[in-house]
């Protein structure tokens, strides 16, 4: 049967339920027309299938690769890396009958304290759009599905669910939505997956100017929009907003909203719409075949993202070793290397090869001590005394440090910048004995490194998936030369960060920097710098000459010449930045436009081109609601990195004047915008800054730990809490080995994620255990209101059951 014809002979109750999930990952099949049910797995840099328990992140998952994590990839600049990484999940998605993978991820890295920054790509939007792109094209280019997320303005965690984003127009388009975009427009992605929070006082799921207005009219997106897994509120306003699928779904509560308000034309039209969207969909899917994946060749994929990856931010020469070398090796994650991130993207990889498994394979000529312990963040002296004086009898020691699942992790945020207590110690002790010290790291953020000056080299590993140790062990010997370049800033110290100290502290999340995020704030005050956006050093040589423009109508061409003048073979990452020295705008220093990764042995030269669009130019005009291109002279840089220029050239654009009393020419500058009071925020923005919401009486979307105000809700959060104490200490008295690991992580992001969450995404995401009446009720108790409760726990939501 044709696919129209399916979607005419649709009943309303099939419609209704074919815009919810069944479960978990599934939504709900009309078998009677042969529709099937869309499977899903997170997401992003692997799979996540599960076989039997159902949640996002907790228990353990079918073994599938896991890839580096995005905060690494991004920093490869290389979006053939992307796409191949695409590829080879949905092989793995074809191998496990999964039709959508969940990512990836495509969030601004506003702060550098967010908890889920090693899933998001970039804090700049160029860069997080065009790597977005890759991977979507890659995954989709055999026939699998993806979920681009979180959309939009889905900045921190501490609040995500309940969190108010206040943003001004040009800092939401040419800074959060400007990645969804550009992956919107080149690589059509399947479906898209709205965020929890709120933008401007409206939730994401029922945002109509943000999912139709925005993303089907303005980006002609032609797929499906679902929930984050509880995300939706009112059901009505969200299909009417453009809001498709709701997931993890089968609420009765939504169901009966549904088909009570079924007969409302708007409703109608829009449930048409969804159905027919998720029809398309489970037919797209359809076709797909279950076939095997090389685990073996995503294995070996994985180890040369990662070396594309990493990394090198320091270098004095110490760096590459000789596998000759007798070295000493401190550090524990060296023997448990962190390699990916805790939470829903929590993947059972296949097989792990550490930095330790990696030396031994390699007959590496190494003595090992553990330093301090990955799982604490005390210090332990004794540890420490071990390394110093095993340190004696070494003229080079190798330190491993990094974050780790217990700093660093979905449903919170970071508490500081800082590496945890014990690794710093052990560090500056070490720093002491006057040693060459090469030290690498993990993780999937920036942190402070105190210790920089001190140390003689440092390899970035990130967060670098499951065969990062067989990548680390390439880089430190020199058989691949690092590659990558920083996709975000590496500050001094989190003092540094604009309104650092507001970040992620209540619901209202005031975006008062406005376009100044990362280093289009930073590059304004270098001095704060550590390491700036771009940035990257190699074991070789490069240098920068001849650049000439070239221009047509539309685009904007650069080409220069670009040489290896070292003795190795090594690839150089050419970033292309604009500027505007005169403007009647307030405008970042400079902005990246356009980067490509190029390869050169020792002496070789190529001509190298890049080429960008003028309307790349336009800034947006929050009183025109549109995108302009300012007239006058541009300065196009090509750039090593966000601070330091190599060439530049001037070029005249004829376009618009921006008229000098518009509210665009009132923007602040960089250098304005620390001491933009809340009122001053409010005229430039044309936003009102909401009053804080009192944590009582508590609400549906009261943050959980609110509970903790009253006497009934304290009961309630403790026995909401103890299901992450109860597996913490199941997952302990497991056998040693990958399962107990990633139980342990599953149970401390529970924990994490049950402190950050609302009785609302609850009832939403476990429709079925507890359903939204006893949610109400619990809310009602909690608030010391015993009778209301009853009423809501007798009170129970009935809906037709679903058609199959
Ligand atoms: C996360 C999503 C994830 C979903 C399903 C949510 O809590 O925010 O990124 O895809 O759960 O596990």
């Amino acid at each position: 049967m044709k696919t129209e014809d399916k979607n005419k002979l649709l009943t309303d109750e099939e419609k209704i339920a074919l815009v919810s999930g069944k479960d978990f990952m599934y939504t709900n099949p009309v078998s009677r027309l042969g529709i099937k049910s869309i499977s899903m797995s997170d997401g992003p840099h692997g799979l996540r299938k599960q076989a039997e328990e159902y949640d996002n992140g907790i228990t353990v998952s079918e073994p599938a690769t896991a890839f580096p994590t995005a905060a690494a990839t991004a920093s490869s600049f290389n979006e053939e890396n992307l796409r191949l990484l695409g590829v080879a999940i949905a092989e793995e998605c074809l191998h496990y009958g999964v039709d959508i993978i969940l990512g990836p991820g495509t969030n601004i890295k506003r702060n550098p304290l967010c908890g889920r920054n090693f899933e998001y790509f970039s804090e700049d939007p160029y860069l997080a759009g065009k790597v977005s792109s890759a991977m979507i094209n890659g995954v989709q280019s055999k026939g699998v599905g993806v979920a681009i997320k979180h959309f939009a303005l889905n900045n921190s965690e501490n609040y995500r669910l309940m969190g108010n984003s206040i943003a001004d127009m040009r800092a939401i388009r040419e800074i959060y939505l400007k990645p969804f975009e550009i992956a919107v427009k080149e690589a059509k992605p399947d479906t898209v997956m709205c965020a929890y929070n709120k933008i401007n006082g409206t939730y994401c799921s029922e945002n109509k100017w943000l999912l139709s207005d925005v993303l089907r009219d303005e980006w002609g997106f032609e797929g499906a929009v679902m929930t984050d897994w509880g995300a939706m509120h009112n059901r009505v306003n969200a299909i009417k907003a453009g809001l498709d699928i709701e997931m993890p779904g089968d609420t009765t509560y939504c169901r009966r909203q549904l088909f009570d308000a079924k007969e409302d034309p708007e409703v109608k039209k829009s449930l048409d719409a969804s159905a027919e969207r998720v029809v398309k969909l489970a037919e797209k899917y359809s076709q797909n075949k279950r076939r095997n994946a090389d685990f073996e060749a995503h294995n070996a994929l994985a180890a040369r993202i990662a070396e594309d990856s990493a990394v090198l931010l320091k270098n004095d020469g110490t760096l590459p070793l000789s596998k000759q070398e007798n070295v000493l090796v401190i550090g524990e994650l060296f023997s448990k290397m962190r390699y990916q991130g805790a939470g829903s993207s929590l993947i059972n990889a296949i097989k792990v090869t550490s930095p330790k498994d990696a030396f031994d394979s390699l007959n590496i000529n190494y003595k090992y001590v553990k330093g301090y312990e990955e799982n604490k963040v005390c210090h332990n002296e004794e540890l420490v005394n071990e390394a110093k004086e095993e340190a004696k009898n070494y003229e080079k020691i190798l330190v491993f440090m990094g974050l780790t699942d217990y700093v660093e992790s979905e449903g919170c945020d970071r508490e500081n910048m800082r590496l945890p207590e014990n690794q710093l110690k052990l560090i500056e002790e070490l720093c002491k004995l006057g040693k060459k010290i090469a030290v690498v790291l993990f993780g999937g953020s920036p942190f402070e490194l105190p210790f920089e000056k001190n140390v003689n080299a440092i390899l970035n590993m990130y967060l670098p998936g499951q065969n990062g140790g067989t990548a680390t062990a390439n880089l430190l010997f020199g058989e691949v030369n690092p590659s990558g370049k920083l996709a975000e800033t590496w500050l001094k110290s989190y003092d540094c960060v604009p309104f650092g100290d507001l970040y992620s502290k209540e619901e209202r999340e005031i975006y008062k920097e406005g376009i100044y995020v990362g280093y289009r704030y930073h590059t304004s005050y270098p001095e704060n710098i550590l390491y700036p956006f771009g940035y990257g050093l190699s074991y070789t040589e490069f240098e920068y000459k001849n650049l000439e423009l070239e221009e047509n109508e539309e685009c904007i061409k650069a080409t220069f010449d670009l040489s290896n003048i070292g003795t190795r073979f090594g690839k150089e990452v050419a970033e292309l930045y604009i500027s505007k020295k005169s403007s009647n705008i307030a405008r970042p220093k400079r902005e990246l436009k356009a980067f490509v990764k190029v390869s050169l042995n020792p002496s070789e030269t190529k001509r190298v081109s890049m080429e960008i669009k003028k309307s790349d130019l336009a800034v947006f005009d929050i009183e025109e609601n549109k995108w302009i291109v300012e007239d006058g002279e541009y300065t196009v840089e090509i750039a090593k990195n966000s601070l330091n220029v190599n060439l530049s050239s001037q070029i005249y654009v004829n376009c618009k004047q921006i008229k000098e009393n518009s509210r665009l020419s009132k923007y602040p500058s960089a250098e304005d915008i620390l001491s933009l009071t809340n009122e001053e925020f409010e005229k430039f923005s044309g936003m009102k800054i909401p009053e804080k919401t009192p944590p009582l009486p508590l609400t549906l979307e009261s943050r959980f730990t609110n509970f903790k105000l009253t006497f009934f809700g304290k009961i309630i959060y403790k026995a909401v809490l103890s299901m992450s104490t109860k597996s913490l200490k199941k997952a302990k008295k497991l056998p040693e080995g990958t399962e107990k690991e990633n139980r342990i992580k599953g149970a401390v992001f529970l924990g994490h994620m049950l402190n950050s969450n609302s009785a609302n995404s609850m009832a939403m995401c476990a429709g079925k255990t507890i359903s939204y009446n006893i949610t109400e009720g619990l809310v009602e108790l909690a608030n010391g209101h015993i009778f209301k409760a009853l009423k809501c726990f007798l009170t129970k939501i009935k809906a037709p059951d679903l058609p199959n």
